[in-house]
């Protein structure tokens, strides 16, 4: 699958605690992430292909396989500087299957605009989305995660407004 991250800063720590805590299960999935957040999640998967992950693996599994999941952080713009705006645009081509976004709930973001793009897209396409921790984990651990004959439905409400006659 393909899976897109984002933190706001104050949710940023939070998030790399999550990932570390999934990162054998992150591993097996193409990542997405806004720059900043990308950086810090590569730096992540670096750090346990480089010291281990506290699990049975020895340190040349953990390092071919975070070293390996490292590679496949894709790092998009800055969220800010239109990150969040190319995540909604493959949300809409139909590239990314999952949203992780852990946006700040406290505070109006100046690209305020730009986030609520990003979550009207992933209600719109029916993309697996999460906010917060306990959903990122339902969603990660669901059994269709695994499932290659998974095919999320698109809403007919998308091609009938395409088709719509004006
Ligand atoms: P960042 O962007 O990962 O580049 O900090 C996050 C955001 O959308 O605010």
């Amino acid at each position: 699958m393909n899976i897109a991250l984002v933190a706001h800063d104050s949710r940023k720590q939070e998030l790399i605690e999550w990932v570390r805590f999934n990162a054998a299960t992150l591993a097996k999935h193409k990542l997405y992430a806004t720059g900043t957040t990308g950086r810090l999640i590569r730096a992540a998967f670096e750090e346990l292909a480089s010291e281990g992950d506290n699990s049975d693996r020895s340190k040349t599994e953990c390092r071919a396989l975070y070293g390996a999941a490292s590679q496949n952080v894709n790092c998009l713009l800055s969220g800010p500087l239109g990150g969040d705006q190319q995540i909604g645009a493959m949300i809409a081509e139909g590239v990314i299957d999952v949203l992780i976004f852990f946006c700040d709930n406290l505070i109006v973001q100046g690209h305020q605009n730009d986030v609520s793009a990003l979550t009207r897209l992933a209600s719109l396409y029916n993309i697996a989305f999460a906010t917060n921790r306990t959903t990122a984990d339902m969603i990660l651990t669901s059994p269709l995660m695994d499932d290659a004959d998974y095919r999320r439905v698109i809403p007919g409400c998308i091609s009938n407004y395409a088709k719509r006659k004006l």
